[in-house]
């Protein structure tokens, strides 16, 4: 299996901690280039047979806006065949109008384009009903492919998450 997966996100949800989580594992080759190619491609993720290419977005406020409407302009433009998925990261303590943005432009992806919701920060978490209220949030502004919650710091389902990413490649 092989493909390209963005990571998107509002800043400061976890998408670089969970980029070093995921990479830190299984690390192949890491890039801190900005964008001159046609993707900012942070890290292969690489296992047996199996290659994951990620693309972040940069931590800059106005930079990460920016670097999220190229992100989707390329995914949604019938020549960009080659993001398969995207990540939808958000923090599993706070909902912003940043978050609202984010998902009003995956609503505009391809149906191709597989979007999956990754609930971080749940280990800020003690019992799993505080979730319950971002699930609705979730669920009541699009059908993602899959949502799975995590802790990118603590690598809580991180594994799990891969493997979602790996089996809708
Ligand atoms: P980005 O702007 O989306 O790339 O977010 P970062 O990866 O830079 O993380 C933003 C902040 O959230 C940092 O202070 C991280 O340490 C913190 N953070 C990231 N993941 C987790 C997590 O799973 N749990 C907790 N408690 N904090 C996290
Ligand atoms: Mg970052």
């Amino acid at each position: 299996r092989a493909g390209m997966v963005a990571i998107v996100g509002r800043p400061n949800v976890g998408k670089s901690t969970l980029l070093n989580q995921i990479l830190g594992q299984k690390i192949s080759i890491t890039s801190k280039k900005p964008q001159t190619t046609r993707h900012r491609i942070t890290g292969i993720y690489t296992e047996g047979d199996d290659q994951v290419v990620f693309v972040d977005t940069p931590g800059l406020h106005k930079e990460e806006k920016r670097a999220i409407n190229r992100l989707m302009n390329r995914a949604a433009s019938s020549s960009m065949t080659d993001i398969e998925m995207v990540i939808f990261l958000c923090d599993s303590d706070q909902w912003t109008a940043d978050d609202d943005l984010v998902v009003e432009k995956l609503q505009r992806l391809p149906k191709r384009v597989r979007v999956i919701a990754a609930i971080n920060k749940v280990d800020q978490f003690k019992d799993k009903a505080q979730l319950l209220p971002i699930l609705e949030k979730l669920s009541a502004r699009m059908a993602f492919d899959d949502v799975m919650p995590i802790s990118a710091e603590k690598g809580d389902n991180v594994d799990a998450l891969m493997k979602i990413v790996l089996d809708h490649l």
